[in-house]
């Protein structure tokens, strides 16, 4: 058994986007009482949130931008940037939480307190730009934990995954031009899929030519093509450029019960995804991964997915 950390606050419930927005509370609650019921709580550490210090955010994000935010935020404003991101009063001090939490859960993991961990938190992220909002998200969480790997801890290498089957274009477009961070994304593509981006031929600007690698899955496809191309793309990228930590933005919404999406990865083929990161991370990082919640809206399955994962990240 590892020592896995579980990153939940009760305050990542109070982001309160409006009635009937499938980026609920609903979904965080569903996953914590499933981890209650079914024993695996007891065997994380639990980690709270705590506010990020404002110049991690700044790492990623223009100073104007989280301005803005914070005062759409104040005025009482309903929505952001989009009418897709639904704010509320306290959504940028959650945001803020979301990101501390995370920062804390890294600190955990290089000093060594865990192996691993797992972050439900809320607000997703992997949307954000650097100065707007997008697709729910605020604060790129996972960007931001990147620069603070970096620029905290000293990590030279950082590999990111993303298999939310959306895209993340904040994500991707904050490191396209970065050859120390690898991102490597699969999602679905092209047909009505958000946002549009990450085509094969995006593969990265300037110095980070070839450090940018997406592999688009068709509509309609799943389990066959997920292995084929996790097995084909990622593996041979990630044994090539020796991440010395990995960061996963998890988004559960690939699966074929999902209606945010019309692929159909089914729960076999989000365990063969974990247990193949797993591996690189094994091979590469010492152990070191934090895995970051992103999108994922079916309550009935959302739990699951994420129980079946977190056990295979605490070998239990
Ligand atoms: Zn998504």
């Amino acid at each position: 058994m590892k020592r896995t950390g579980f990153l939940f606050d009760e305050r990542y419930l109070l982001h309160l986007p409006f009635e009937g927005h499938p980026e609920s509370p609903a979904r965080l609650q569903s996953i914590h009482s499933r981890l209650a019921v079914s024993g695996v709580l007891d065997k994380l550490i639990l980690i709270n949130a705590e506010i990020a210090n404002q110049r991690w955010i700044e790492a990623v994000h223009k100073i104007q931008y989280i301005l803005r935010f914070e005062e759409a935020c104040i005025m009482g404003f309903p929505d952001f940037d989009h009418q897709d991101n639904s704010i509320c009063r306290d959504t940028y001090e959650i945001a803020l939480l979301a990101v501390g939490g995370i920062l804390r859960v890294i600190d955990e993991v290089m000093n060594g307190s865990l192996d691993n961990a797992f972050c439900a938190v809320r607000p997703p992220g992997h949307h954000a730009e650097v100065d707007t909002a997008m697709g729910f998200c605020y604060f790129n969480n996972i960007a931001i934990a990147a620069k603070y790997l970096q620029k905290k801890w000293g990590v030279g290498r950082i590999g990111i995954i993303d298999f939310d089957v959306h895209h993340g274009n904040g994500t991707q477009h904050t490191f396209e031009g970065d050859p120390t961070v690898f991102y490597y994304s699969i999602h679905e593509h092209p047909s009505f899929a958000y946002p549009g981006t990450g085509r094969e031929f995006e593969t990265g600007k300037g110095e980070g030519v070839g450090f940018t690698l997406n592999s688009p899955v068709l509509p309609g496809r799943g389990d066959d093509e997920y292995k084929a191309m996790i097995l084909k793309h990622l593996v041979p990228a990630f044994d090539s450029f020796k991440p010395e930590f990995i960061l996963l933005s998890a988004g559960f919404d690939a699966h074929e019960s999902d209606l945010m999406s019309g692929v159909n990865l089914t729960t076999q083929g989000y365990d063969f995804l974990t247990d193949e990161i797993l591996k690189l991370v094994d091979r590469h990082t010492g152990g070191r991964l934090v895995s970051i919640l992103e999108g994922g809206y079916n309550l009935d399955v959302l739990p699951i997915l994420v129980e079946n994962h977190i056990r295979r990240l605490a070998d239990i």
